[in-house]
Parts: C-alpha cells; structure tokens; sequence
C-alpha cells in the first residue's frame, strides 16, 4: 500500500490551523501568564481552551494499550473519526467506501454526506464476511473497507482469518470498528497494528465504559495515518469535560470491568431464557452488549413491547434481518421485566 498515494491531494497539501495553545503549551502551566487565546481569563475550570491534543488522555490510553500515543487519535465519538477517515482518502463524486450489509449505519451516512459512492458486499447468512465476494467487489476508486467486528446488529464477530486476507489483499485502508469489543472473549486488532500499515482500528467509551454522554472516539493506526487525520481535525475538538471524564474512567476500571463482566453473565442468561420464549425463533450468537434474535412478526412484537413499556430496536427491513428484533442486554432489573413482557406476548 501507498499512503501517500491514497490520501487526497486536497489533504496532502493542506496546510493545518496551528491554535494558539498548539503553538505553545507548557508542561507545567503554573505561573505562567496565558494571554494568546482570547479566552476569558477568571478561572471557572472551564474557562481555558481544551488540549488540542489531548495528552494526559492519550499517555493513559497509551499506557493501557500498551502502544505509543502517536499511533492514537481521539474524536468527538466514533462518528467523528468515521468522518475524518472517508474525508482523508475519498474524492468526493469520485471514490468509493465498502461496507459489509447490515452494519452500523453511519458508514453509509457519512459516506453520502461527503458525496462518496457506497459499495455494499452482504454478508452470508450467518453474518461472516464472504471475502472473495469483497476482493472481487473492490475496484480502483474503493479507498476504505469497514469491517465492524463484533458487527452491529448481528452481534458476531467477523472470522479473523477473513479478515487477515482482506488486510493483506486490499491496497486501501481497512477499518475495523471494534465498539463492542471489550463484550467479546476475542482479542482486538489493536495488537496487529504493526503488522498492517493499511489497519484502523476504532474503538469507543460509548458502551463498555457507560460513557455515551460524552463522545469519545479512540482511533488507533500507524503513526502516518495518524498525523494525517491529526492535521485535518478540528482543533479542540474534544472538549475539557470529556477528556477529564475520560481520564476518571480510565483511571478507576474495576468497576467497569464488574459491570462488562454483569452485562456477558446477563446476556448469556437472556440467550438462555429467550429459546424458551414461543414468539422468538431464531437467537443469533453474541459477542456483543445486545441479542439479535428473529421472532415470528418483528413489527407487531416491536410495538407490543412499547405498550409494555419497553423499547427495543426493530431491524426488520435491514438485509438479512427479517423479522428481527436487537435487544440491548440491560441490569438484571431491566432484563427480568423484559422476560416477563416476552412471556405475555
Ligand atoms: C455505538 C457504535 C459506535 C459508537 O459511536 P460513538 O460515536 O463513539 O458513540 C461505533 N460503531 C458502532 C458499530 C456502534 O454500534
């Protein structure tokens, strides 16, 4: 793979807004006197512009992935950087992005919203990815794959091996979104990064870490890919209140790790319970937070469970996903009252 090649001329050429607080930033601030950036000098704790690189956050993440910081990019939430990747290597009206179908359906979003053509290979009927069909798919405009991996809605993870072809097939960047990885027994991509220099790998503090309120996307690559994205991205674009957020929750992961741990125990009880539920049919496997399964009429049952007063996703209408239903694994509270809704129906 070429990079240089891959990355859009517009990009490679653009020259980076350089911040006031980029183009100084002290270690130890104390003492020193900040008039460059038109902030409002009284201190209320938000009342400075966030690090524009985000390097206490990063050292933490860094030291926990065990990875240097200059492979890391931070967004604000996953979404972010989703944008920036398809707005670094596809020409608008001129390339295209692959995607495996159903997936996650901001791949696609963002895609149209940069005017870039979508190529979507479906899945096989236990949702894998059938890599001859994505190689041959591929043509010279295909700039990214996104491989979501445990995949959103089926909640499997894509083989391994497939996806090492494809890596090693591919002469553009491959994604792999990894938002529900701490959910699986597998082990996450980050930890080939120096074997594919083609690899993103993206995760979040969406879902395992409970924090969707504050949107942080972590997006871990080669240093080169990095340092593009990096030039192209707002400035501050994640604020003061996410990075101290984030820096709490990474410091204190016991309890995240008890509630991941809950929430696999909870799934595999609900998987349990649900083959005994006469309106479902069909429970795909999970390495993920949430259950697809197939009932006997996704829309009727969808609206039942509202008039319950509860709320789950209907994918009926997606590929692959007739008369499916994507239930999110909730506290053992949530879920006991999600059985008892299921049994009335
Ligand atoms: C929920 C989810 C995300 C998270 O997006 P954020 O913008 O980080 O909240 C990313 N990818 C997939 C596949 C998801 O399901």
């Amino acid at each position: 793979m070429n990079l240089k090649a891959l990355i859009r001329p517009a990009i490679r050429s653009i020259k980076p807004y350089s911040s006031a607080r980029d183009e100084f930033h002290g270690r130890n601030d104390d003492g020193l006197v900040f008039l460059d950036a038109n902030e409002n000098p009284f201190q209320n704790n938000l009342n400075r512009y966030p690090d524009p690189q985000q390097v206490l956050l990063k050292e933490k993440l860094a030291l926990l992935k065990k990875i240097s910081k200059n492979h890391i990019l931070l967004g604000n939430g996953s979404d972010e950087v989703l944008d920036l990747i398809i707005r670094t290597f596809c020409e608008p009206n001129q390339d295209a992005v692959l995607t495996l179908t159903p997936t996650y359906g901001m791949y696609s979003v963002l895609a149209q919203l940069n005017a870039v053509k979508i190529q979507s290979v479906p899945l096989t009927s236990d949702f894998q990815m059938d890599e001859e069909r994505v190689l041959s798919a591929v043509q010279d405009n295909t700039k990214v794959i996104f491989i979501c991996s445990p995949n959103n809605p089926s909640g499997n993870l894509i083989h391994p091996k497939s996806i090492q072809r494809v890596l090693k097939t591919f002469n553009g960047v491959v994604v792999i979104d990894e938002a529900y990885i701490d959910f699986s027994s597998s082990k996450s991509w980050l930890s080939r990064l120096y074997e594919f220099p083609n690899l993103i790998v993206i995760q979040t503090l969406s879902k395992a870490y409970g924090l969707a309120g504050i949107r942080l996307g972590i997006c871990y690559a080669s240093e080169e890919i990095i340092a593009v994205l990096n030039s192209i991205k707002p400035p501050y674009n994640v604020n003061v209140l996410t990075q101290n957020a984030a820096l709490e929750a990474i410091s204190n992961r016991k309890n995240i790790t008890h509630q991941i741990d809950t929430i696999v125990t909870e799934r595999e009880k609900l998987i349990e319970k649900l083959q005994q539920i006469s309106v479902v049919k069909t429970i795909f496997p999970s390495h993920s937070n949430f259950i697809l399964c197939r009932v006997d009429d996704a829309n009727k049952r969808y609206s039942e469970l509202i008039g319950k007063g509860i709320i789950v996703r209907n994918r009926h209408g997606q590929p692959l996903c007739d008369n499916c239903l994507r239930i999110t694994v909730g506290t053992p509270e949530e879920n006991l009252k999600l059985m008892e809704a299921l049994q009335q129906l």
